[in-house]
């Protein structure tokens, strides 16, 4: 492929299987892109203005390089992350690079390293591994394109050849970028998602204002509780309008709860006046999920849930630099127990489509795959955050294949705000599925008929089935 990248990469040293698995990425490398769940941001492709500098697209967004380089010691600051009270920052793309480039070694043995070295070759032609001594002019390679129109959004888009992609939205945004990259008569395919954690965890800062809001923004009156679930409605189909196929829930656990209506009236009016404790805050989020499982059932969004992450660990960072810094540490997470009063009342529904992630891999074998192999709404998302990675994806595929199958998955989500690494993603994603193939028709499970078949279907087709795209 590259200097950098080598075509056999992620691929077994055992010439049979790579063989095999050569011959069945081959059959799928030029497959259109779906990208059914991600953050890339939905200005890009309303504007289409060309980038900023490479520090600003490449390294400041990512909390992947800055959380590795804090931990060796780099302030955020140096790498032009800015803190809340408005002090200093560096604002030299050059110098954010550099440093960037200095500490790359860092990186060995990361998905990151992977994922960069991937951009640089692919997207931005770079033929050497970056270090300090050519950080300079790999940076000045990269901003010489970037000033290019090839590489607006919309060109990379193309060039990426991503057939339709999903950014992700708060329940109160009024989606007006999406409106504009509706009536700008482009032909590029743009979906919102919707993503309420702002109005359904109490905890989430500014909750009682947001409900209000929410009030406003719907004619709804979300005082009571009645009113407040139909708010919901009405924003759930105004997503569906721009294209939302999915709403998106990022909660710190996997509870649910399934309150009779007198109760559930009770609790919400306990949170919606900020009389809740710690405990009830928890039922009040594992309700919602509950009633959103049922709008579902209604409107046909697909359901993700997103549990397990303890977001803003580190009080002094959230202090300093607010959210998402890196600091979201991955906590153990049980689905069997936390997700039966959400099963009991809607996971017998075939036309529920409701996806797992996690960020535990020990619940794989022992909860998740045994659980989506047989409750009909029930499927798993594919490896997550920092099992997004060859590692973590051959650990799922092996750890829930034998009791799940393949078609209680949902193909690849990149998940990303770095828009110049999705082909990189998603190349490695149908890589490493591709090597996981070829080893079961070398050991004889799979013939390689089968193979081809499935490794088109997870590159591609499970993907706009389960999200309905
Ligand atoms: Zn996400």
């Amino acid at each position: 492929m590259s200097a950098l990248i080598d075509r056999d990469v992620l691929f077994a040293s055992d010439p049979r299987q790579r063989s095999i698995a050569r011959g069945l990425y081959g059959s799928i490398a030029t497959l259109p892109i779906v990208s059914p769940h991600g953050h890339t941001d939905r200005r890009w492709y309303a504007l289409n203005e060309p980038f900023p500098d490479p520090a600003q697209l490449l390294i400041v967004p990512d909390h992947y390089i800055f959380r590795m380089l804090f931990s060796q010691g780099v302030d955020l600051q140096r790498l032009g992350v800015p803190p809340m009270d408005g002090s200093r920052t560096e604002a030299d793309g050059r110098a954010i690079w550099r440093l960037f480039a200095e500490n790359y070694r860092l990186f060995r043995g990361t998905p990151t390293r992977l994922w960069m070295d991937y951009v640089l070759s692919t997207v931005f032609g770079i033929e050497e591994l970056l270090d300090g001594s050519n950080a300079d002019s790999v940076y000045d390679q990269i901003a010489d394109q970037l000033a290019k129109p090839e590489f607006r959004p919309r060109a990379l888009f193309e060039r990426f050849n991503i057939e339709v992609i999903a950014t992700t939205e708060g329940a109160l945004d009024d989606l007006s970028w999406h409106r504009k990259i509706r009536e700008s008569g482009w032909g590029g395919r743009v979906v919102t998602a919707y993503r309420p954690d702002a109005v359904v965890d109490p905890d989430f800062e500014g909750f009682s204002d947001n409900l209000d809001r929410l009030g406003d923004m719907t004619g709804e009156d979300t005082g009571a509780w009645s009113g407040y679930l139909a708010a919901h409605r009405k924003r759930r189909e105004y997503f569906k309008t721009f294209g939302a196929t999915s709403s998106d829930h990022g909660h710190r656990t996997a509870t649910t709860a399934n309150l009779g209506s007198g109760e559930a009236e009770a609790l919400f009016q306990r949170v919606r006046t900020g009389k809740a404790d710690a405990a009830e805050r928890e039922t009040f989020r594992g309700q919602m999920l509950t009633e959103m499982g049922r709008m579902s059932l209604d409107d046909g969004l697909v359901l993700q849930i997103h549990p397990g992450s303890w977001r803003n660990h580190s009080p002094g960072m959230m202090a300093r630099f607010g959210r998402d810094k890196g600091f979201d540490i991955p906590t153990r997470t049980d689905y069997v127990a936390a997700l039966k009063p959400l099963l009991d009342a809607v996971g017998l529904e075939k036309n529920l489509s409701v996806i797992l992630f996690t960020l535990d891999e020990s619940s794989y074998s022992r909860e998740l795959a045994p659980l989506a192999g047989v409750y009909p709404a029930l499927k798993l998302g594919p490896a997550w955050w920092f099992h997004d990675s060859p590692e973590g994806m051959r650990r799922f595929r092996e750890l829930t294949t034998e009791t799940a199958g393949f078609y209680n998955t949902v193909g690849f989500n990149d998940d990303t705000r770095a828009f110049p690494s999705i082909p990189a993603r998603h190349d490695i994603a149908r890589r490493v599925d591709c090597a996981f193939l070829a080893r079961l028709v070398a050991e004889h499970r799979l013939t390689e008929t089968e193979a081809f078949e499935l490794a088109r279907e997870l590159a591609y087709t499970l993907a706009k089935e389960a999200y309905r795209l």
